[in-house]
């Protein structure tokens, strides 16, 4: 087989690293998050990774992701938390998959899966405490009074919210959300409805609101090795964590250019010396941001190489520098420790590290270290 012309490296002694630092923070379960790929990871080696590892749950957004860790042997409990209505939870019934119940609509929808198949749903009630996205606001007093009469026939193992500002270590924002999550809580029991694991903690809140890992942690970014906000909390390094994703890329061509040479589409680059560029195989298509400035571009034998001009898509420019040893056919580093992080590229195109990683193509080959 021919050698890959680009390609995402997974460290998973990384990612089970990473479990393991945040486990050790308090006696709360791990839901590893394993959405999107496993934030483009890959989601079959990431979560046998981290069930190894100690996650006692897998959480994914779409069902077909969690039927897919079904499909794949996959045994713990998985909660899948995005489902429109129409989803096929029949199936989902079938395979044991825990349902969030965000709305009045979806609950129905469960419960009428559940006359067919004849399965008692196993439920998390989501309570929308400040996100202002997925879970109950305005339906919730009638929702109270629907849960009451249906409650026999479902398994109400979870109650839940999401937090948007728990990276944010100056801002009461979180708190006030986890007041208001202990008032709603209140009136489910009230109900004489006692879900076993209350869990409202990203990465971010795992890692910076101790009092907000109640039964359950439902750990993504961190888990990958990479902090939830490099601003406000500091990069992996300060946190911890291992960065689990690095990309390799072959380079094209190198080639020696004057100074003053306009780069790529628009001619928006300029070389600022006489240099030698490297074209680099991998472009926006591959994930990389057609917007990244040169604060950004890929590493050869631990010396950077700035990008220059806009990425294509198949390929970006880098300024190799004039007395570069690299070769046409050898590999840079297009993320990874002795080069550009994924904060590095997310920061050049005004972006988060989230996005970076999840949008690595998947046509390029994923090679794990285990
Ligand atoms: C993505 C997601 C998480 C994980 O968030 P991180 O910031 O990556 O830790 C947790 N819960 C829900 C509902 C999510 O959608």
């Amino acid at each position: 087989m021919s050698e890959p012309r680009a390609y995402v490296e997974v460290d998973l002694r990384a990612i089970a690293s990473n479990i393991k630092l945040v486990a050790s923070l308090s006696d709360a379960q791990i839901l590893a998050v394993v959405k999107a790929d496993a934030y483009g990871h890959g989601l079959i080696d990431v979560a046998e990774t981290a069930v190894e590892a100690g996650a006692q749950w897998l959480g994914t957004a779409l069902l077909e992701e969690a039927l897919a860790l079904r499909a794949a042997g996959l045994k713990v409990p998985v909660m899948a938390w995005l489902t429109p209505p129409g989803d096929d939870f029949d199936e989902a019934l079938r395979k044991n998959i825990d349902l969030s119940v965000s709305s009045l609509a979806l609950l129905e929808e469960i419960l009428a899966a559940s006359e067919r198949t004849g399965i008692k749903p196993r439920i998390h009630i989501e309570v929308d405490t400040g996100m202002t996205r997925g879970g109950f606001l305005e339906e919730w007093d009638p929702f109270l009074i629907r849960i009451n009469e249906v409650k026999d026939h479902l398994h109400i193992v979870g109650f839940w919210t999401h937090f948007a500002r728990a990276d944010e270590p100056d801002s009461d924002f979180t708190e006030q959300q986890l007041i208001l999550f202990n008032v709603l809580l209140n009136a489910l029991q009230g109900q004489g409805i006692y879900p076993e694991i209350v869990h409202a903690a990203n990465s971010a809140g795992a890692l910076a609101h101790k009092g907000s890992h109640k039964q359950m942690v439902r750990l993504g970014i961190a888990m990958y090795g990479l902090s939830p906000d490099i601003s406000a909390m500091g990069p992996s390094e300060k946190l911890g964590l291992i960065p689990a994703m690095s990309i390799k890329a072959k380079l094209v061509n190198v080639k020696s250019v004057p100074a003053l040479s306009r780069v790529g589409y628009g001619g928006v680059g300029v070389t600022d010396r006489d240099t030698k560029l490297g074209i680099v195989c991998m472009g926006y298509s591959d994930g990389l941001p057609r917007r990244a400035d040169s604060t950004a571009g890929v590493s050869y034998q631990g010396e950077l190489a700035r990008l220059v001009g806009r990425v294509s898509m198949d390929q970006c420019v880098v300024d190799l520098g004039p007395d570069s040893t690299a070769l046409a056919g050898e590999y840079v580093t297009v993320i990874g420790e002795d080069g550009f992080s994924a904060d590095d590229w997310a920061q050049a195109a005004g972006t988060i590290n989230y996005e970076i990683t999840t949008r690595i193509a998947t046509r390029l080959p994923r090679i794990y270290h285990r």
